[in-house]
Formats: structure tokens, C-alpha cells, sequence
């Protein structure tokens, strides 16, 4: 259906990998991007965010169909020193010494080509936008600094999950950081131990009754963190653990949070030491059925290039779950990557350009 050069794609792919774009450190890959989405057409505002800016790129539509949104990410994990991409017949590696970058460079190469493809070949469509986000790897906060009110689109595709394309992410948590700090009484440990409240073995009695790890299919806890007293020979004033509860159903996430607060709660009391609980939600969950209009658009798009569509719960977040709290209805595609956040990570140029016609396709399908 689209005729597109690989040889071309593979060269924008290995151009995006090799320049090096920790999270804040995006400049270089701004750059790149900038200068090749407005030679195809595209108006570009920059948004500085942090010590990094957001992307926002329009293009005018020459149909009415409604606008449609993409987005995806600059920055990569670490290592991301000096990146060597490896082409071979089938797939694209680093060195080996490096991560590729295929997340989330696979789906900025995929927007670039898109776009080159429809100026070339003088495809209608309706009114395209790009939000293209700095460091979403450090806790999606260059979409969480974007402003997404200045969007015009209602539906959005966020290009950003691991694995061969045609796998639709309609669901994924929400996410809750806590941290519980215990306030023990120090004491000398072999002098006069029963004058003090040892905090670590308080802790430690809450973190053994807590919840722990898969709680259903779709919530999960885990404590990440602990930390704790200044000497052996010290009882423990102070201990402290970080935590989250991820779930896509919110009513299961604030069930095990009130859970963990009387666990908290009952053994302080017992034990008689004083306690603090924080907490803060890191982002919002969603939930897209099968049946509404953008998980249709998807499917008929997918169908449109002979790609077999299949929809998927993810128990990570992304930039989705940012873009979801407003008017916009967005979900996560999968776009060709594998092992990702790590040395092993590749991407196979025929996914490159299944991507690539995705896009072509949800722009023509709209
Ligand atoms: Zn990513």
C-alpha cells in the first residue's frame, strides 16, 4: 500500500541513535528534529520544560477529517555515552556497549518518514499535531510540564511500547508513591536497651504484614527502599521504606493504601513509636474499552496495512497516562522495539516500517 524506501529509513533511525540524548540533555535531538519536520511542512512551537523543552509540531490539514495526534519521547536511558548503531539484513543493534535508543528514536523515525512520505506523494489528510517529550524516562516529566490544553486533536497515539507492531495499550495503572517514616527512641543497645523503640524493627514488623507484590491482575505493590539507624550499637530512632501501588482500577490503589495506613497505624501503637506517611501519585491510570471510537480507529488502521491488532493491560506507565487526564483520548502502541533499557536493545527494520505505515494509515483513517 506504501511503497517506502527501507534504505532511507534506516539511515533517519541510525542518524537519531547515534546522538547521544540523555534525559534533560534532549538539545541535540531537538535539533534534529526540528530541522527535519519543518522541511516537510511542519509549523513547530518549542515549549521549554525544566532545563529541556517539548516539541509541538502542526500540520495544516488539507481534508475536514478530524486532527489526530502522536507522540513519543527524545530522551533514552543510560548507557548513552557514545552510541554505535549496527545495521545488519534484518534488525538494528548498538555495539554492544550502548543502548540503541530504539526507544523511543524507532517512533521519532517513524513521524519523520511519515510526514517525508505524505509531502512526497501528496497524500490528503486532516490536521496532523506531534508533541514530541523530553525526559520521560525520569517520571514522564517533560509530558507532565506540557501544557496539553494547546492541543486541537481529540484522539492521540503515543508511540512507545515494546514489542511487534499491532499491539494496543488500552489500559494502565495508576501509580502511588508512598514513603513511611517510623520515629523509634535511641537508646544505648548494651547499656540500657530496654529505655529505647527500635524504628527498623518497627518497620520491618509493618513491611511483613503489608501487602506485597501481585495483589490481582491488575494491582501490584512492591517497597523499593529502606533505610535506617546510625550504629549497631544504637537502638534505632529512625527507619524508613519507599513504596508504590500501582493498579488500573483506582478504587484497588487507595484500598491497599488504607490497608498499609492501619497496618502502620496498629503496630505503631502497639509498639509505641510515632510514624509519618507521604504520599503522592506519580500519574493517573486508564482505561480505553474495546469498543470506543479511538480503540476502533486503531484496529481499522492496523487492518488497512494487514497488521493483526491486539489489545493489551500494561502494568508500566507513559506519557498515555499524562495525555489521558484531559479531553484527549490516547493509547499506547507498540512500535517495533525490543529489550529495551538495555545493551541487548534492537529493532527490526521490517517493524521500522510496519511503524512507519501505521502512522500513514491512522492519518488516512481518521
Ligand atoms: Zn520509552
Amino acid at each position: 500500500m506504501y511503497t517506502l524506501s527501507t534504505e532511507k529509513l534506516t539511515k533517519t533511525f541510525v542518524e537519531l541513535a547515534q546522538i547521544p540524548s540523555p534525559s534533560w540533555k534532549e538539545e541535540k535531538v531537538l535539533k534534529y528534529m526540528i530541522k527535519r519536520l519543518k522541511k516537510n511542512g511542519g509549523d513547530i512551537t518549542v515549549y521549554p520544560c525544566g532545563i529541556s523543552s517539548n516539541l509541538l509540531v502542526r500540520y495544516e490539514g488539507t481534508t475536514n477529517q478530524p486532527s489526530i495526534l502522536f507522540s513519543a519521547h527524545m530522551d533514552t536511558v543510560g548507557p548513552c555515552d557514545k552510541i554505535t548503531p549496527v545495521v545488519t539484513k534484518t534488525k538494528i543493534t548498538s555495539d554492544g556497549n550502548s543502548v540503541l535508543g530504539a526507544d523511543d528514536k524507532s517512533a521519532l523515525t517513524m513521524f519523520i518518514e511519515a510526514m517525508d512520505y505524505i509531502k512526497e506523494n501528496r497524500i490528503k489528510h486532516g490536521p496532523i499535531e506531534f508533541v514530541i517529550t523530553c525526559a520521560e524516562e525520569l517520571g514522564l516529566k517533560g509530558m507532565k510540564g506540557f501544557d496539553t490544553s494547546v492541543v486541537n486533536s481529540k484522539y492521540a497515539f503515543v508511540f512507545d511500547s515494546g514489542g511487534d507492531i499491532g499491539k494496543i495499550v488500552h489500559k494502565a495503572p495508576f501509580h502511588l508513591d508512598m514513603k513511611i517514616s517510623i520515629k523509634g527512641i535511641a537508646s544505648h543497645a548494651g547499656i540500657a536497651p530496654e529505655m529505647g523503640i527500635n524504628a527498623i524493627r518497627v518497620l520491618s514488623k509493618i513491611i511483613a504484614e503489608m501487602p506485597n507484590g501481585r495483589i490481582d491482575e491488575e494491582t501490584t505493590t512492591n517497597v523499593g527502599i529502606i533505610e535506617g539507624g546510625r550504629a549497631a550499637n544504637i537502638v534505632a530512632e529512625d527507619a524508613s521504606c519507599l513504596l508504590e501501588v500501582r493498579s488500573i482500577d483506582k478504587s484497588k490503589m487507595i484500598k491497599i493504601e488504607k490497608q498499609i495506613n492501619d497496618i502502620v497505624k496498629k503496630i505503631c501503637s502497639q509498639e509505641g513509636a510515632r510514624f509519618r506517611i507521604e504520599k503522592s501519585l506519580e500519574y493517573c491510570g486508564f482505561s480505553i474499552p474495546e469498543s470506543a471510537q479511538i480503540s476502533k480507529l486503531a484496529v481499522k488502521a492496523m487492518e488497512r496495512i494487514g497488521v493483526k491488532p491486539s489489545f493489551v493491560a500494561l502494568g508500566g506507565g507513559s506519557d498515555t497516562n499524562i495525555l489521558n487526564r484531559g479531553k484527549i483520548k490516547a493509547m499506547n502502541l507498540s512500535c517495533g522495539m525490543e529489550k529495551i533499557h538495555s545493551t541487548g536493545e534492537y529493532i527490526k527494520i521490517s517493524e521500522l516500517k510496519k511503524g512507519t505505515e501505521l502512522v500513514l494509515s491512522l492519518i488516512e483513517s481518521v
